[in-house]
């Protein structure tokens, strides 16, 4: 089979570890008879140093009409006295607008090799923290009618039933290529928005007869994820109370360097990325953890591709190459064997997939 994904590697450390991600592909196409066409698209800063635009014309066709895209971030100190719509985060807006992307899925998941990153009691870590957050991104109190007069501001949390069914079957899909469970967000005892969303996410549900469904309350979901994290599959949540949960749950799993994420809409044509920004301190220099570059590209597989035994190759050899020790500056810890650049990095998982992963 053939798989077109355009490839953005953005500015400052992007370059850098897209290249990884690109031969990591390479890889694993060669081991299971596919072939990934690669096709290197602008946006953002380097994009703007071109063409003058941060989101050109020609990369919105190549990316619609491709199977999905995979970027590495952009934006940096160099645009950042630009005018707002001519910044490099205009490009990545525009992009998810153009490709109707209307879901954050961002998976938090704590390498066992890692447990020391993770700033929870040990006994709580060693029970596993494995889970992705489903976020709707294009409504809800962000996008709300909002005012200020001169004594009081109001913003306006509001969500359709077509927007709620629509990110609550991205988050059953999601599920079922997973351990199949779903934990609904809300605030039911006091918002009406919330027992909308509360009936809303149970009639979706019905279509799912093998994911096991239930909802939490934010505030208590709060406290879950620091005090039970193992018991959380898929988190499905709104545009707020997702935006803050899925930082709570970045930041129990370690480095921003291995955390990966899809924005997905409609169809099978979604936008990965990792959630670290392009670390201009740190670019040109081979210091960049590609890690969440590659679970990016694992997710590719995975939701936009239904390749699943690709996806978990990529991860199992991610998983091993830690297991052994090996990091990046930025996961260096106690058991540290050996730290690497970016390419060795790279190199070493592409090897653990050669060898049978
Ligand atoms: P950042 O995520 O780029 O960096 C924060 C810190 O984490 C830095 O110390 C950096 O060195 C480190 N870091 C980040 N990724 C790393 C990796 N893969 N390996 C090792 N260390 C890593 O956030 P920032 O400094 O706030 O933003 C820098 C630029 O990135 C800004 O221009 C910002 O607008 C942009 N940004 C882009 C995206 C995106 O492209 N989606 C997201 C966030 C920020």
């Amino acid at each position: 089979m053939q798989y077109n994904i355009a490839v953005i590697k953005g500015d400052g450390i992007g370059p850098e570890i897209i290249p990884e991600a690109m031969n990591v592909l390479n890889a694993i196409g060669k081991k299971f008879n596919h072939t990934f066409n690669l096709t290197e698209v602008l946006m953002g800063g380097s994009a703007i140093d071109k063409t003058g635009e941060p989101l050109p014309g020609e990369t919105i066709d190549i990316c619609l009409n491709s199977h999905s895209v995979l970027m590495g971030a952009i934006g940096g100190p160099k645009w950042d006295t630009l005018p707002g719509h001519l910044r490099p985060e205009a490009g990545l807006l525009g992009l998810r607008s153009e490709m109707g992307l209307y879901a954050n899925n961002r998976p938090a998941t704590l390498f066992q090799s890692l447990r020391n990153a993770c700033p929870l009691r040990q006994d709580i870590a060693d029970k596993g923290i494995d889970m992705v957050i489903v976020r709707e991104l294009t409504g809800g109190i962000y996008f709300g009618e909002r005012g200020r007069d001169d004594t009081s501001a109001f913003d306006t949390e509001k969500y359709s039933i077509a927007e709620i069914k629509r990110i609550a079957k991205v988050a059953f899909e999601t599920a079922m290529v997973r351990r199949k469970n779903v934990i609904s967000i809300d605030k039911a005892n006091v918002l009406e928005s919330s027992r909308l969303w509360r009936e809303v996410v149970h009639e979706v549900a019905k279509d799912y007869p093998e994911v096991e469904v239930s909802d939490m309350l934010v505030d208590n979901a709060a406290m879950q994820l620091v005090k039970n994290p193992s018991q959380f599959d898929v988190i499905l949540a709104n545009n707020m109370f997702g935006d803050i949960l899925s930082d709570e749950a970045a930041m129990i799993t370690g480095s921003i360097g291995m955390l990966a994420s899809a924005s997905l809409g409609n169809t099978k044509c979604g936008l990965y990325e990792p959630i670290h920004g392009s670390a201009p301190d740190i670019a040109g220099q081979d210091k960049a953890n590609p890690i969440a570059t590659l679970l990016s590209a694992s997710m590719m597989l995975k939701y936009s591709f239904g390749l699943e035994k690709e996806s978990i190759a990529i991860e199992n050899a991610v998983n091993s190459v830690l297991e052994k020790g090996v990091r990046t500056a930025d996961i260096k810890d106690d058991s540290t064997s050996k730290v690497v650049g970016t390419r060795e990095m790279g190199e070493m998982i592409i090897r653990e997939i050669q060898n049978g992963y």
